[in-house]
């Protein structure tokens, strides 16, 4: 099956890195063709670096349509002239915090399993998908349990982490502080690849504890789920390194990148059922860890 994942991740520095490439090899400004598999004509934006010692010129993304065109214009040999008129600005840092919940466990109140999603997102849409929905699973997550009358043996904590999109700060000083605390992580799970159909967990864990929860397959399939491997994580998580497993929720990818980064990202684009369906399997799995623990 296609990973749209792994397309976006080999092309993806051309946009993150493009403008320091272009400005090193002499370009006034460069324009990107939009990381998405939709041929549609939205540009979706996200991160992208300056290097101090490199001239920091103008960079933009283009919807597929409009860098087709240029595209076919330049193979046709035309002389091509681009005004850029951009209104993007970079904005000095603010106080900002993570959103912290959680479920005092009942026998290992220290053990403790991270849920969580970022809720900063990229201004052109709502950031639904990208993590608006993926915050509200880990919520639910732990609103489920309670709704349930279920007292958690281990503790179940919600964390919605600030600023993924530039610097991962939340995520930087989330671990720095339950490492000064000597916290104890048993696992983290986040969602943060749309909230699309179920598909998988992907897993960083020693291979006897994912062996362990492969076990837990057959309750999770009622959800949609159908794997549980080793892979990576989510990038605010992937930074609590004391947990035994690191746990990605996989949904469905191939529509995702219609979404991301772009005006497309609209909560209307969000069907209930595809996110309830992803929050039982987010919610079964850290009920299962809770009470089974993961060794
Ligand atoms: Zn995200």
């Amino acid at each position: 099956l296609v990973n749209t994942f792994a397309a976006y991740g080999k092309a993806v520095g051309q946009r993150v890195k493009g403008a320091i490439e272009a400005a090193g090899a002499g370009a006034i400004g460069t324009m990107v063709r939009s990381v998405t598999s939709l041929n549609d004509n939205t540009p979706h934006t996200g991160v992208m670096y300056y290097q101090d010692s490199i001239p920091k010129i103008p960079s933009v993304a283009l919807g597929i349509q409009d860098a087709e065109f240029l595209s076919r214009l330049i193979d046709d040999g035309e002389e091509i002239v681009v005004n850029l008129d951009l209104s993007c600005q970079n904005h000095e840092k603010a106080l900002s915090y993570n959103i912290i919940g959680e479920i005092r466990g009942s026998e290992f109140p220290e053990e403790i399993i991270v849920v969580g999603g970022h809720f900063d997102a990229w201004d052109k849409g709502q950031g639904a998908h990208d993590d608006g929905a993926g915050c509200m699973q880990a919520i639910e997550v732990l609103s489920i349990i309670k709704q349930l009358n279920l007292q958690p043996k281990r503790t179940i904590r919600c964390v919605l982490f600030t600023d993924e999109e530039q610097w991962q700060a939340g995520a930087k000083a989330y671990a720095a502080r339950s490492d000064s605390l000597k916290e104890n992580h048993i696992a983290a799970i986040e969602s943060d690849r749309g909230v699309l159909t179920p598909r998988g967990f992907n897993v960083t864990a020693d291979s006897t504890v994912i062996d362990r929860m492969q076990k837990w397959l057959p309750i999770l399939r009622r959800t949609g789920i159908d794997w549980i491997r080793e892979g990576g994580s989510g990038p605010d998580i992937r930074r609590i390194k004391d947990a035994h497993a690191l746990i990605g929720y996989v949904p469905d990818n191939q529509r995702y990148f219609d979404y991301h980064h772009s005006a497309n990202d609209t909560f209307d684009q969000v069907h209930a059922r595809e996110m309830e369906l992803g929050t039982a399997a987010m919610t079964i799995l850290t009920w299962l860890v809770s009470e089974e623990g993961i060794e």
